[in-house]
């Protein structure tokens, strides 16, 4: 028997996995990726919600949507939200908060910051599943567009209704 057969996950993301890869190669990506979650030391699970994916009270929730993905795309969203979790815990909740809770004369910097967070999230998940891709030899590849397709202005806008909100 192999390591991974040992290690029985009985999940979401191992049968979705399975689903599309096959019950060895499968069950041995989501062996790895549960380390990695593992040593990011976040808690995590899936939820149907709108977005693809948030920090909420230290635990990650990822949307079950992403089980309907190709697997280069449903594991870059689930590496993409695990790096937000990691700027978390190296910096402190608060650091991404500031960005909704300043006031919006600072939004300029705001976008900035925001948009340094997210394509920092976007490097990690895209070297994560990429490693993944080439180590078994998956023939589709990410086509989600990441976050630098996002302009200035939508960001703007996006943080300006949030901040918006926040106020109410
Ligand atoms: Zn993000």
């Amino acid at each position: 028997m192999n390591w991974y057969k040992q290690a029985s996950f009985d999940d979401d993301l191992t049968h979705a996995l399975v689903d599309q890869m096959g019950e060895e190669k499968g069950k041995e990506l989501a062996f790895n990726i549960h380390n990695e979650i593992e040593s990011i030391g976040t808690e995590y699970r899936f939820e149907n919600i709108s977005a693809l994916g948030l920090a909420k009270n230290n635990v990650c929730i990822i949307s079950s949507d992403i089980f309907r993905y190709k697997v280069p795309n449903m594991i870059f969203v689930l590496f993409h939200e695990l790096a937000h979790y990691y700027q978390y815990k190296k910096y402190g909740n608060e650091f991404a908060m500031s960005v909704y809770t300043n006031p919006p004369s600072e939004i300029d910097e705001d976008v900035d910051f925001l948009r340094e967070i997210e394509t920092t999230a976007d490097r990690f998940a895209r070297l994560k599943t990429s490693h993944y891709i080439n180590k078994y030899e998956m023939k589709d590849s990410i086509t989600l567009p990441g976050y630098s397709h996002f302009s200035d202005s939508f960001l703007e806008y996006h943080l300006l209704r949030i901040k918006d909100q926040i106020k109410k």
